[in-house]
């Protein structure tokens, strides 16, 4: 009812359903008997579906700490995490203060990741500038040697702990490289590499695990989990079904219905060629809204529930689907095909068209009509 009758795709964003997946994490992670709290990542923009509704949805359900990536992201969601709204609400800056922009982001109430040395230094400096201490988490690098303390500069830390002052430390982290992978013990080394640094260093609340390591072993939870990619539905365990519940609806506008002969080719470069009669339906989506061209001749979309394969090539903002096994009376220019939701799992598309949920999230397109519901 809330989509405009011009509208050619909706894209519809359940924040109960994202705010449900979040309890479910939450409830998972504190399996263990400990009060671990559970943060939402949601940097690129809530992964696609937008960060300031997701946000707001997930501080109502009661999560309070937030990952962005960089100071623009965390400025937008600081309007509607002010403390006055969500007391206690942080933002967190996984980038960390790019230089010159450190008094933005502590006149914002920011929590920097400090990725390195030089990160702690000049944050450190514009504690002293400003007379008053400046929340900051520290990330250690224990495996993915690519944002982080490494190990040399984190035992430096630890022989100096003077290099703190005027700091309060709000918590150590570190991020898992392969938590997906069932039976990879690159995890598990990880968390000792962290836990060897972690006792010398001072204390404060650790944080490693993100969607995947939720569900391995108790021992990675440590005080604060990180999820994103299952907060939005991605499976977090690939290895078994899904727990979290679906959170979009993709949907692209019947544009055309015709009927073709054995032998007629279908969009760019001909590259298809019916082999019967086929019904063809043309839907109002394309490569341009994040439909991924690896889709052409090997995704499908589902009308009324019934399995249509795309055929042929994906147009910027066009696709074509068989929809000959459809029931004549779904067909109808005007009805929409599902492309992503409960019918056709994201995960599922994403295998189709040989990459990850998190990619097809991201790059969904901005002109879908975006319903929250
Ligand atoms: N923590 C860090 C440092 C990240 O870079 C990310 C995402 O890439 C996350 C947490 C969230 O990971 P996921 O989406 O797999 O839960």
């Amino acid at each position: 009812s809330q989509v405009p009758v011009g509208a050619g795709a909706v894209l519809a964003i359940d924040l109960d359903a994202i705010a449900g997946n979040w309890r479910v994490l939450r409830d998972h992670a504190q399996r263990t008997g400990r009060a671990v709290e559970c943060a939402g990542v949601v940097k690129a923009d809530g992964y696609g579906l937008g960060a300031v509704p997701v946000a707001t949805a997930l501080a109502e359900a009661g999560c309070r700490s937030f990952f962005v990536a960089d100071l623009e992201e965390a400025a937008a969601l600081r309007a509607v995490l002010s403390p006055g709204t969500f007391s206690g609400a942080r933002v967190l800056v996984l980038h960390g203060p790019t230089a010159g922009t450190e008094r933005e982001m502590a006149a914002l109430g920011l929590t920097p990741v400090l990725n390195s040395l030089d990160d702690i230094a000049r944050w450190r400096a514009t504690a002293v500038e400003l007379g008053r201490a400046l929340p900051a988490f520290i990330h250690i690098d224990t495996g993915m040697n690519r944002l982080g303390l490494d190990d040399r500069d984190a035992r430096h830390l630890a022989a100096e702990p003077a290099l703190l002052t005027g700091l309060t430390l709000a918590g150590w982290m570190s991020h898992l490289a392969s938590a997906d992978v069932a039976g990879d013990g690159l995890a598990a080394e990880q968390d000792a590499r962290l836990r060897a640094h972690l006792a010398r260093l001072p204390r404060a609340p650790a944080s490693l695990a993100a969607s995947s390591g939720i569900f391995r072993e108790p021992a990675l939870l440590h005080d604060l989990v990180r999820p994103g990619a299952a907060l939005y539905g991605v499976n977090p365990t690939p290895e078994a079904p899904n727990p979290m519940a679906p959170a979009l609806r993709l949907l692209g506008r019947i544009l055309q219905v015709r009927e073709v002969p054995a032998g007629a080719t279908v969009g760019y470069g001909a590259t298809y060629r019916t082999t019967a009669p086929a019904r063809l339906a043309t839907i109002a989506v394309g490569y341009a809204d994040g439909y991924c061209r690896a889709l052409g001749s090997s995704g499908h979309v589902t009308i009324a529930g019934v399995r249509a394969p795309v055929v042929g090539r994906i147009s910027m903002d066009l696709l074509s689907v068989d929809a000959t096994r459809v029931p004549p009376e779904a067909l109808v220019p005007g009805a929409f095909a599902e492309l992503i939701g409960p019918d056709r799992p994201l995960d599922d598309v994403a295998a189709d068209a040989g990459t990850i949920g998190y990619e097809i999230l991201t790059g969904l397109g901005r002109r879908f009509c975006r319903v929250y519901q």
